[in-house]
């Protein structure tokens, strides 16, 4: 299958080489030249495992990948997941589950598709005959960069350099990153927010002067941010397994509708789901919940994405984000797939901060997309409201999809089934979610876990409690204008 380029100046042959490159040289997303339909093979994934279902949906795009060896790939990757599930279903309440996606090695749905990327990755340039080291560009809103590092350390013909906010991760989060093994990692902290790290990664990326230079080191780089379709197809699978285990939890009949509520950041998790539903699957709404950076909230409702607004710091910091790249690729649908009109909005975006559909794309935004936001105060009551009355412990990224998911089901009283994306382990923001529960507030992000362990007996993940005596190899932090100097430092280290 090819793979167009949105902003139409090129295209990859097939998934392998878009997968290879991450980025479209014309600054584009990579997106398939359409969608393989799979309603009719939802009843043979009713008997599957996790992996067996992640391999057929993720079979479909990467044709050219051999199907016995993306199976045993898809095995190995979520074999590493707690008990063996990487997406479980919970219910949580009549009629509302919360999909677990946060049980990998780094504790949030990042894993889900990062620790199935390097094998994409590095098959993927065997198959399209890419010989240099591969040196993934990472800006991390939290989560991306640790996933990414836990999946590409140590591996060959790879090298990996992560960007983060410096100071606008959780501590745990940020422990996870300075506490990285690995020969082949480089973590550094930037001095700005994720959308300065995320314009700094992509400026490189179209840079070919960077390219040029960094060719003579025998060095090509690819990414492991949504932006990479390889990122985003692992993640078309849990939205067919979640379906799949409402079906045979007998929940739901096959052919039913169901509603997801997705706490979103850079859009790739909720727009996984909207493939989903292009392949086949019967979703009904696709809710979109923001945080106080609620840019989106405002798009959905409007039609004009205007991301001149004040950012603002919040307890759920991987949503924490203004230009939310996935929407190039949303866009691009609602325009019947006009390169050059969606080319045209991604440069007035650039230039002006702000682009606006026209009222037919508007529409057709509405229908498929619900779409609020949840403030600080709310989300914290959330945390507690679903702690003392469900007995559920959930982390500030999750309540922000509860409390959204609560109104979107108040608005409309006979609604489908609704399923809530769990995105992280509470315990990655043990201060925010003990404040949320108890009212206690802890400075140490190790006493906040454990007490948070005493109150809801829900234990603390050995991923944090190892974190405590593990050494803080990267400490460093630079400003934004210095990201090209440091990789290509980085790139030229043996
Ligand atoms: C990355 C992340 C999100 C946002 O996902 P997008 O795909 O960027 O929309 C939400 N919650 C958590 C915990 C995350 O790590």
């Amino acid at each position: 299958m090819r793979f167009i380029s949105t902003r139409g100046k090129c295209f990859a042959e097939n998934a392998a080489q878009a997968i290879t490159k991450g980025l479209a040289e014309d600054g584009g997303l990579f997106v398939p030249e359409s969608f393989p339909d799979v309603a009719g093979e939802l009843k043979s994934m009713l008997k599957m495992d996790y992996a067996e279902r992640a391999a057929l949906i993720i079979g479909k795009f990467l044709e050219e990948y051999d199907k016995g060896e993306l199976l045993a790939a898809c095995k190995t990757a979520y074999s590493g997941f707690e008990e063996g599930d990487a997406a479980p279903v919970v219910k949580v309440d009549d009629d509302l589950f919360v999909l677990e996606l946060f049980h990998g090695p780094t504790l949030a749905f990042k894993d889900i598709a990062l620790t199935l990327l390097p094998y994409l990755l590095r098959k993927g340039a065997t198959l399209s005959g890419e010989k240099e080291t591969i040196l993934i560009l990472v800006a991390t809103s939290g989560d991306t960069g640790k996933a990414a590092l836990e999946g590409f350390k140590d591996k060959e013909g790879v090298k990996i350099c992560v960007f983060y906010p410096s100071e606008g991760v959780s501590d745990m989060q940020k422990l996870q990153m300075c506490t990285q093994e690995g020969a082949n990692v480089n973590v550094v902290g930037v001095k700005g927010n994720f959308d300065d790290c995320q314009t700094a990664v992509k400026k490189i990326f179209t840079s070919a002067e960077i390219k040029e230079k960094l060719k003579t080191e025998n060095v090509v780089l690819s990414s492991a941010n949504s932006i990479n379709f390889g990122r985003l197809v692992p993640q078309i699978a849990y939205y067919f397994s979640a379906y799949c285990d409402l079906v045979n939890a007998g929940e739901i009949t096959l052919g039913d509708n169901v509603d997801f509520t997705v706490p979103t950041g850079n859009f790739g998790n909720i727009l996984a789901g909207f493939y989903a539903k292009k392949m086949g699957l019967p979703v009904g709404k696709l809710v979109c919940a923001s945080n106080s950076n609620n840019v989106l909230t405002e798009f959905i409702l409007s039609g004009t994405y205007d991301a001149n607004r004040e950012f603002f710091k919040t307890m759920s910091p991987s949503m924490d984000i203004l230009i939310s790249s996935n929407l190039e690729r949303l866009i691009f649908e609602l325009a019947g797939r006009d390169s050059a009109l969606t080319a045209a909005r991604m440069d007035e975006l650039k230039k002006f901060g702000k682009y606006s559909l026209t009222k037919k794309e508007t529409n057709a935004l509405e229908s498929e997309f619900f779409a609020d936001y949840c403030d600080e105060e709310e989300c914290a009551a959330q945390i507690n409201e679903t702690f003392t009355e469900q007995g559920y412990l959930c982390d500030p990224h999750t309540a922000v999809a509860l409390k959204v998911a609560g109104v979107y089901c108040d608005e409309n009283t006979n609604s489908d089934k609704m399923v809530v994306l769990s995105t992280a382990s509470p315990y990655k923001f043990s201060q925010n979610v003990l404040r949320a529960v108890s009212g206690k507030s802890v400075k140490d992000a190790f006493s906040a876990a454990e007490m948070l362990e005493t109150l809801s007996a829900v234990p603390v993940p050995a991923q944090i409690t190892q974190l405590k005596t593990k050494e803080k190899r990267f400490l460093k932090v630079i400003d934004k204008a210095d990201t090209v100097k440091e990789v290509c430092g980085f790139a030229a280290k043996r």
